[in-house]
């Protein structure tokens, strides 16, 4: 197969020790794998310098404290806010919870609306009902284009002043769709909605400037960007953080407590009860030194290129349907008529190429669909046309098995 990646080869598989030789790996949209560099900053942080933060009046305390706070101002320099702007929270779905709970409790009332899309993640989705279902407001659904993507101009004409908050997917795991979160952005603005952006696709993708967007919340999880599971942020809009109430109670959060009334530790830390995923922080922070030092241009190009060659091979084997548009980012969800996507996954795995089966937790999107689910091939900075070809090999048995 001749592949367009030749011109720009990114060849990290070496970073990765938990990628054997001869095992294609695309199942990035799940949980990306770990290179050496993160595996390292978190072995030294609990090898080497491990103690709490924030507490202790000792040196390796102070240490550990500096390098915690570190891995927020490594956060924002990296997606474009200031540090008192991120949150550490356990992951992507933490975050959307923790506005859906604190932000939206606050401000939402009954006969307000919340603004999804058709395409969200169940993470992006079931926090906003909750939430809805407290306060007694409902749910609009924006629909897809043709060509699988966050209909904006449909957003347009639906979005009124009684849509207080709008939350959307910046890239879809399922079909890899990019959201032009600026747009949306100013759509949502519009009517005064505040907007959250779910970047858990995006951030490992394609460079990400929350204030370029203009957005209110950003969140993202660290397991999906090469760090540590355990680890994501929540960027928000320093003037909302501070007028939050806190999501959880507990030890950090607090200015002073006493029986009758405590009073809070200002943003982010108000958010942060509890000891945090100290080490976790660490290794996300060498995560994102770990994608910046590639560049993430370059790696949306690397996985484009993926992409582009994937759809191309699946469209050449009749009877396989690719969903999603052309200029997906690395994610390539793909059905074969007649064949369980499950039972597509098992075959490929036969040929050691792992690829995920099933509804993705998108059933709304499978529905629109009319699929009960797909297989879905997502790539990471350590695949290569090697992979694709695996995945095309794999499926031409498939087709020879089902033919
Ligand atoms: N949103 C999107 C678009 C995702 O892909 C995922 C993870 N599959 C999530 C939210 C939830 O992320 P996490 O499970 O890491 O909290």
């Amino acid at each position: 197969m001749t592949t367009t990646l030749d011109q720009r080869p990114l060849d990290t598989v070496a970073d990765f020790p938990a990628i054997p030789d001869g095992w294609a790996y695309l199942d990035t949209a799940a949980t990306s794998q770990k290179p050496q560099a993160v595996i390292d900053a978190i072995a030294r942080g609990y090898g080497e310098t491990y103690a709490t933060v924030h507490r202790g009046v000792y040196q390796r305390s102070a240490d550990m404290t500096l390098a915690y706070e570190a891995a927020r101002n490594r956060v924002a320099s990296f997606i474009g806010g200031s540090a008192d702007e991120i949150v550490f929270v356990r992951g992507a779905t933490e975050g959307i919870n923790l506005v859906a709970h604190s932000w939206i409790a606050q401000q939402l009332k009954a006969g307000d609306r919340i603004l999804l899309s058709q395409l969200e993640h169940h993470s992006n989705i079931v926090p906003w009902q909750i939430a809805a279902e407290r306060a007694g407001a409902a749910i609009d659904v924006i629909p897809l284009t043709e060509d699988h993507r966050i209909d904006l101009d449909a957003m347009a004409a639906m979005i009124t002043p009684a849509h207080k908050f709008v939350a959307l997917a910046h890239v879809s795991n399922v079909l890899g769709s990019v959201l032009d979160a600026t747009k949306a952005t100013e759509i949502a603005h519009s009517v005064g909605a505040k907007i959250l952006i779910d970047g858990c696709q995006a951030v490992p993708r394609m460079a990400v400037d929350v204030a370029a967007i203009g957005c209110d919340f950003y969140v993202f999880s660290g397991h999906k960007l090469y760090g540590p599971t355990g680890i994501g942020v929540l960027w928000g809009r320093a003037e909302l953080l501070e007028a939050m109430p806190p999501y959880q109670g507990g030890g950090s959060m607090i200015d002073r407590v006493t029986f009758e009334r405590s009073t809070y530790a200002p943003a982010p830390t108000r958010f942060e009860a509890g000891t945090p995923h100290i080490v976790g922080a660490l290794g996300l922070h060498a995560a994102i030194d770990y994608v910046d030092a590639i560049g993430l241009e370059r790696i949306h190009a690397h996985e484009a290129a993926l992409v582009a060659d994937t759809r191309t091979a699946l469209a050449h084997l009749n009877s396989v349907r690719v969903f999603g548009p052309a200029d997906s980012a690395g994610i390539v969800s793909f059905a074969m008529e007649g064949v369980h996507p499950h039972d597509i996954g098992t075959i490929l795995d036969e040929s050691r190429v792992a690829i995920r089966a099933g509804h993705h937790c998108a059933q709304p999107l499978m529905a629109s669909l009319g699929v009960e689910a797909t297989a879905r091939a997502s790539f990471g900075v350590y695949n290569g046309p090697r992979d694709v070809e695996a995945l095309v090999a794999g499926m031409e048995r498939v087709k020879r098995i089902f033919g």
